[in-house]
């Protein structure tokens, strides 16, 4: 269960060679919104768009192709797109919204939906949710911090960033490759991300992230009957190229074995709360 459940997994990338050219992965994200944005099926989504400082995101909601296409890439720092959710349906007027998310902000989308408060006539207009895999963020100056002081590599120089192999890489506009082991950006972390539980977004209609595809694709779970949907429909109109995923090196094997590692490390974390001082704990939001 550390997948979560799903209808079906895939190696999949964008058909659309200008969605591909920024994209993180295999730009599943864009395409897919671009197609629903097309189809009618969303009119609009909530995503992470460029904020005034770089690599900082501003949630945006994008209701053009031209702008989900500038929120490409992925920005290792804080993005609180569930902040516009309830605005997406008031002053943007929108009846379909469609959201990106890491996994703690798809369960922060179905426990909204589930357990609305304050959230009068959302949970029904929310047509499609696309969850990115996570295994930690950093704070803004955390980043800052990685990439200036470590990578040596000035935040407004860097052309995109990416968690690998082990690795934090940084990649310049000048097309220089910065490198450090991902060992040494761990006191970066945000700490709440020590007690997350969910490594593939579990929650979401779609799920998506760069583990187990090979570089330029992603993988992909389909996970509700919505996303499947979704997810068919841009299939048959050609949206994405598509591997089995059973072809594909790592594959699943690496995607289970990252999951569980996440769970198990995070676990510990939640347990320890439980007699973190002396005959009193930390709160467990879980229980
Ligand atoms: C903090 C973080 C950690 C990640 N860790 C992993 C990992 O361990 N393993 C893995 O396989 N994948 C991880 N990913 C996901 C991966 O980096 C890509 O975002 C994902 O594969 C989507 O790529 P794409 O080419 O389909 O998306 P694109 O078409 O490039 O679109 C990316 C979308 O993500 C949104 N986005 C960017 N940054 C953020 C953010 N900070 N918060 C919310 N939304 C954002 C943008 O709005 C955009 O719509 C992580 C992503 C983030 C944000
Ligand atoms: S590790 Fe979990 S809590 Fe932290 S950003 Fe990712 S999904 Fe959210």
């Amino acid at each position: 269960m550390v997948l979560g459940n799903y209808k079906s997994v895939i190696s999949a990338r964008a058909a659309d060679a200008e969605i591909l050219k920024r994209s993180q992965d295999g730009g599943i994200v864009t395409q897919l919104f671009a197609y629903a944005l097309e189809e009618g099926i969303i009119d609009g989504a909530i995503v992470a768009g460029p904020g005034d400082e770089p690599w900082k995101p501003e949630p945006v909601v994008a209701t053009t192709r031209a702008e989900l296409l500038a929120a490409r890439g992925t920005r290792y720092t804080i993005s609180p797109n569930m902040m516009l959710i309830k605005e997406a349906t008031r002053s943007y007027g929108l009846d379909k919204v469609g959201i990106v998310g890491t996994p703690c902000q798809m369960q922060a989308l179905r426990k909204a939906q589930l357990y609305p408060m304050a959230m009068r006539k959302v949970p029904d207009k929310i047509a499609l949710a696309i969850g990115i895999f996570c295994m930690e963020n950093f704070p803004y100056q955390g980043l800052e911090a990685i990439v200036e002081d470590h990578c040596n590599v000035k935040m407004e120089s860097a052309d995109k960033m990416d968690i690998g192999k082990g690795k934090f890489s940084v990649y310049t506009e000048r097309g220089a490759i910065s490198q450090i082991p991902l060992k040494a950006t761990h006191k970066y972390e945000q700490p709440g991300c020590h007690v997350c539980l969910d490594y593939v977004a579990n929650l979401a209609d779609v799920s998506t992230g760069s583990v187990g595809s090979p570089d330029g694709w992603s993988t992909v779970f389909v996970r509700t009957k919505n996303g499947e949907n979704v997810w068919s429909k841009a299939i048959d109109a050609g949206y994405f190229e598509t591997k089995d995923i059973a072809s594909v090196k790592p594959g699943l094997d690496l995607v289970t074995k990252l999951a569980t590692d996440k769970i198990d490390k995070n676990k510990k974390s939640v347990e320890a709360r439980a007699t973190f001082g002396v005959n009193k704990g930390l709160r467990n939001p879980y229980i």
